[in-house]
């Protein structure tokens, strides 16, 4: 038994882009330190496993997250306690029995939420088999995948450890009940590509069909690729090559999954060099052959363009969650946050005609980069379950006794 490989459950929701990346950030960091130890299933919680009437959330969230004022509505309504308090309650009448049979059809050894939905039903759930089975349920793990402000359905006191990722997270953490020796601050779990690239700037360059020796300005807008991002690249585009010159940088726009933003960016003409992308899954090589990153403040393209040292100019941010990004960014000295396209245009143009001041501002975002977060954490839950793995084994042993003791021979 003690051979078998772990079983890892890791719950997600592709509401945005973000939870996918984490998850499958822990899953390569497992498989890099125990190498056939562990069998992830990485699965979304909201379609796959709780269902009817929440299965929609990830289409529901794409549609919010382009409209700022309904998010704020939705995330005040989430973090009120009241209504939180309500929405809690319908997750559990409609989804609790669902969740309950998931977890028992899959026995997992362990779980890991990377999403802050999932925690109080998943908990509950947890809790409610313990009390039928009377035995030690697996632990149940929270990495945050927020990083300036956290979302309070993040915490929940009854998770065996809670991962945040920076120091207003920990006082969030805190704030919330979770107990100081149950939160651990190790950085945003971040995928292999970041913690491993080899390649230098230029063969990059060479290979993603870039200009060789102008500067280049990246520009996303996070897995859905949202945030107006037409505006700004046409604004970008037009000062770039008005204050700088039309073969001063390059501009290289990806959209993500809002195909219908690609469309309409293929359909211009532009000043300068320009390379139109959708999703892409080499963001980390994208990352590494620019210069400047301009992005709403999603946490994992922030600590992604730390750990490769780009000067980052914020466009956006979703209202209450994202705001606290904005801090650490502008605050930490490694970019600017304008939301206007004419200002974000300037500072992207003044940065492009300053090199001396870009490497400064580059310099300081690297050194806010924690590239091996992803294995830290990683090693840090192997030990939790470990010892739990320990804990059930012994429970197990003593039930088969003192079951074989009652067996008339
Ligand atoms: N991303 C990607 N390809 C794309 C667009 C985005 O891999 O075409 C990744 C990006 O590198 C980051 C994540 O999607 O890891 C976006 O996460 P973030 O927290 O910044 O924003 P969210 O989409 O979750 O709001």
């Amino acid at each position: 038994d003690q051979e078998k490989p772990f079983h890892v459950l890791v719950l997600m929701s592709d509401t945005g882009g973000g939870h996918r990346a984490s998850a499958q950030a822990l899953d390569a960091a497992f498989d890099s330190l125990y190498p056939s130890r562990s069998q992830i299933t990485i699965v979304d919680f909201w379609t796959s496993v709780a269902g009817f009437p929440f299965h929609n959330f990830p289409r529901q969230y794409s549609y919010i997250a382009k409209r700022p004022w309904m998010w704020k509505l939705v995330f005040l309504w989430a973090a009120f306690p009241p209504t939180r308090w309500l929405t809690e309650a319908a997750f559990s009448l409609f989804c609790h029995s669902k969740v309950r049979r998931y977890f028992e059809a899959h026995d997992p050894d362990l779980i890991i939420s990377v999403h802050p939905l999932v925690n109080t039903l998943s908990l509950s759930v947890l809790a409610a088999i313990r009390r039928a089975k009377r035995a030690p349920p697996p632990p149940f793990v929270t990495v945050v995948t927020d990083l300036g402000g956290a979302h309070p359905t993040w915490f929940d006191p009854r998770a065996d450890m809670v991962y945040v990722p920076s120091e207003p997270l920990h006082q969030a953490a805190l704030e919330a009940a979770v107990p100081e020796d149950r939160i651990r601050l190790f950085g945003l779990p971040i995928r292999p590509a970041f913690w491993q690239e080899t390649r230098s700037p230029a063969q990059l360059r060479v290979e993603l069909g870039m200009a060789l020796n102008i500067p280049a300005v990246l520009l996303v807008g996070g897995g859905d690729g949202v945030g107006g991002l037409q505006a700004i690249a046409l604004a970008i585009a037009a000062r770039i090559a008005e204050n700088c010159g039309s073969s001063a940088a390059q501009l290289i726009v990806v959209c993500g999954k809002n195909k219908s933003l690609l469309n309409r960016l293929q359909a211009t003409s532009w000043p300068i060099p320009v390379i139109l992308k959708g999703f892409v899954k080499n963001m980390s090589e994208w990352m590494s052959a620019s210069d400047i990153l301009c992005s709403k403040a999603g946490p994992g393209t922030i600590a992604e363009a730390w750990i490769r040292g780009l000067p980052i100019i914020l466009t956006g941010y979703l209202p209450g969650q994202e705001e606290g990004n904005v801090r650490l960014v502008t605050e930490s000295g490694s970019g600017e946050f304008h939301s206007q396209p004419d200002d974000i245009a300037e500072c992207a143009a003044k940065w492009i005609s300053d090199p001396e001041l870009r490497a400064a501002i580059a310099e300081r975002a690297k050194s806010l980069g924690r590239p091996r977060s992803c294995l830290e954490i990683a090693s840090d839950i192997w030990d939790i379950a470990e010892q739990r793995q320990r804990e059930r084994d012994a429970f197990r042993l003593r039930m088969l006794t003192s079951h074989s003791q009652h067996v008339p021979n």
